[in-house]
């Protein structure tokens, strides 16, 4: 979505954004002070429906999400925190247990993350690299499939369900609350978001439909490939 429709959407919607609050659209503001970002969306917050509608968009990008980037904000001003990158701010407060950072910081990180882990174009098998990678740490897409619902159904409460590079395989790993493979020096692939908020709208109770769907329209291999390509790199 360009900055335009962004706007018009911000103002439908009732958001404002933390950078036409301050007039800011990317992480420095010129003296040394960084701020946590709030990216826009890879695409209108219509184009996932009818697996998330634009309803449920509108309120956890626009409301949840933001709310985590302008807490995490308010927090590190004044603290050496600001000086740091957000994956920086994530680890030296889950060392330090400043819990109220963490989590906002956290939040931060996953929501974006889990946005750039969803396509209008997504959904069912991969191919190339990430075909091969599931191949031989699953024995396949079936496989990898029916494991990913599985943990993901068997979270209790809130939290987040991983794609995660260990070593040489990948592995699926569920975190609680704002909880991040980050803050562990684990590298993500993918994510889903399974707090009630982001499909609870939807699918009430029905977890597993929500994670079906994510598996079958929505997750986008094209992201997972590209990090699984830089974690290569760094190797
Ligand atoms: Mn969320």
């Amino acid at each position: 979505m360009n900055r335009r429709d962004f706007l018009k959407w911000s103002m439908n919607i009732g958001v404002l954004s933390l950078f036409q609050t301050i007039g800011l659209g990317c992480s420095s503001t010129g003296s040394k002070a960084v701020v946590v970002e709030y990216p826009d969306l890879p695409y209108t917050p219509d184009a996932l429906a009818p697996y998330i509608s634009e309803r449920t968009v509108a309120f956890h990008y626009g409301k949840h999400h933001q709310s985590y980037v302008e807490k995490a904000n308010r927090l590190i001003v004044g603290t050496p925190h600001q000086r740091q990158s957000l994956e920086e701010i994530i680890r030296s407060s889950a060392e330090a247990k400043e819990t109220a950072i963490f989590n906002n910081a956290a939040q931060a990180f996953n929501h974006s993350f889990y946005w750039n882990s969803l396509s209008p174009d997504g959904g069912g098998k991969p191919q190339g690299k990430i075909k091969e990678a599931l191949e031989e740490s699953f024995g396949g897409y079936d496989h990898f499939a029916e494991a990913f619902l599985q943990t993901a159904t068997s979270q209790f409460g809130s939290g987040w369900t991983w794609l995660i590079v260990e070593g040489d395989k990948l592995t699926i790993q569920n975190t609680s609350n704002a909880d991040t493979p980050i803050a562990m020096g684990k590298r993500p692939l993918l994510t889903l978001d399974v707090w009630e908020h982001a499909y609870y709208l939807d699918y009430q109770n029905k977890r597993g439909d929500y994670v079906q769907a994510y598996l079958e329209h929505l997750v986008n291999w094209a992201f997972a490939e590209a990090n699984l390509a830089s974690v290569k790199k760094d190797l």
